[in-house]
């Protein structure tokens, strides 16, 4: 069992020692992307220095010193979720493109006008645009499963949205702009009593909790590397072997071949290569496999580091709400450390800007979930979310700044709007 030490952990992260405005960065930005620990940097920097050549295709020495590492990654990943082999871990740019993938072998493949694809209200648009452009390529139909007040997909009429006609549901195990578990496991056994592929979009959850892909009994589960302390530029993508062999290859060409002639079908690699073209980002997959080693301990075997982010989001949570005009987006204290909420009278990107002025980083906008603020009959929100670098001081940071930005914005009012004044 590994003890969770904030200062420790916080060390490890050299940009987070940065001066903006001439205060000490305050990242509250880290479900957009998570900062990156020494190690993960200095394994870029190490493979470029000690390693770099092109994977698989060449018997020299720094050839198969690369082709090494880039494999022991994908025996990594596969720990790390629990997939029952490294052919299920193909390597994609990020959660975008293995959704891209799906949806475009599998989808483009067996769907057929009238089928059904169901997603969610909550839906980030990687997990949305892809499915639709298939959907007008091949007529099926896009069914959405409502969230309820609480945020979460609804499952009351699972068993009516999810039917004999769907053959995919794709959802995300954790929303990034809700923050709360999904009932997953509801949707993934009514998709399964009615023989349709379940996807997840796990880009929210790795970071947070233990994924276990076997225990979910998923078809697919797609997560980014960067989201997870790891390298941009890396996603991963989890099929059960059998499906992924019996899917055509997504994109062509080097890599992905047994052999190619002028004069005879060209015949495809096994898995996982079959699904991989090109070349691959190398140091990325390298990297990433550090990101793993760095927080696998945290988030499996560490209870500390679980208490820690839901006392930072308990805390974060209780402050905001005693703040004059906050109005969180859905009811109810989220599962991971990100906080969605308005501040009746003031545009979200003011406020955004505003805290970037004193060192703040939030995101305000629509967080690529339209079809959620359209549910919510919002147009944008403020978007907090927390690492475990972050700390209890900085969410009290915050909350001065938004009561000083608030008391600002009154007094502009009273001195400039007053009726004298606008008469
Ligand atoms: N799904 C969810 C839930 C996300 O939060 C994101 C990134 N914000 C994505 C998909 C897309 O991930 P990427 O941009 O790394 O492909």
């Amino acid at each position: 069992m590994t003890q969770f030490n904030v200062a420790q952990f916080k060390q490890q992260f050299p940009l987070l020692g940065l001066n903006v405005e001439n205060k000490s960065l305050i990242y509250f930005d880290n479900a957009a992307t998570s900062q990156k620990p020494h190690c993960v940097i200095e394994a870029i920097k190490q493979f470029y220095e000690t390693s770099n050549a092109n994977v698989h295709r060449a018997s020299h020495y720094l050839s198969s010193k690369a082709t090494t590492a880039f494999e022991q990654s994908r025996e990594s990943v596969k720990t790390f979720i629990n997939a029952k082999s490294t052919k299920e871990i193909i390597w994609t740019k990020g959660t975008t493109e293995s959704v891209n993938l799906v949806s475009h072998s599998l989808g483009l493949d067996r769907l057929c006008a009238d089928d059904e694809i169901v997603l969610s209200a909550s839906e980030h648009h990687a997990n949305i645009v892809p499915w639709q452009l298939v959907a007008q390529k091949t007529g099926a139909k896009i069914r959405v499963l409502p969230v309820t007040a609480s945020g979460i997909i609804d499952v009351t009429d699972v068993d009516t949205i999810i039917n004999i006609k769907t053959k995919i549901v794709a959802v995300a195990h954790i929303s990034n702009v809700i923050g709360k578990v999904n009932p997953i496991e509801k949707i993934i056994a009514r998709a399964k009593s009615v023989s349709a592929f379940t996807f997840i979009d796990g880009a929210q959850a790795v970071a947070h909790i233990t994924v276990d892909v076997q225990k979910l009994g998923c078809d697919f589960y797609a997560f980014s590397a960067h989201k997870m302390y790891g390298p941009t530029g890396v996603g991963v993508l989890f099929g059960k072997q059998s499906i992924l062999e019996s899917m055509p290859p997504y994109q062509s060409g080097g890599e992905m071949i047994k052999t190619v002639s002028f004069n005879r079908p060209t015949t495809f690699n096994t898995l996982p290569f079959k699904l991989e073209s090109g070349t691959a980002n190398i140091s990325g997959v390298v990297a990433l496999a550090e990101a793993i080693s760095f927080i696998k301990p945290y988030i499996q075997d560490s209870i500390d580091y679980s208490d820690y982010e839901k006392q930072m989001t308990h805390h974060c949570y209780q402050q905001l709400s005693q703040l004059k005009g906050v109005k969180f987006i859905v009811e109810g204290e989220p599962d991971i450390p990100v906080l969605s909420f308005l501040l009746e009278g003031h545009h979200n990107h003011d406020i955004a800007t505003l805290l970037d002025s004193y060192g703040i980083a939030v995101r305000a906008g629509h967080h690529c979930a339209m079809p959620l603020m359209e549910s919510l009959a919002i147009n944008g929100c403020i978007r907090v979310s927390l690492a475990p670098y972050n700390t209890i001081a900085e969410i009290d940071v915050l909350i001065d700044t938004l009561k000083r930005i608030l008391q600002k914005a009154d007094s502009f009012v009273e001195t400039n709007l007053s009726p004298e004044r606008v008469k």
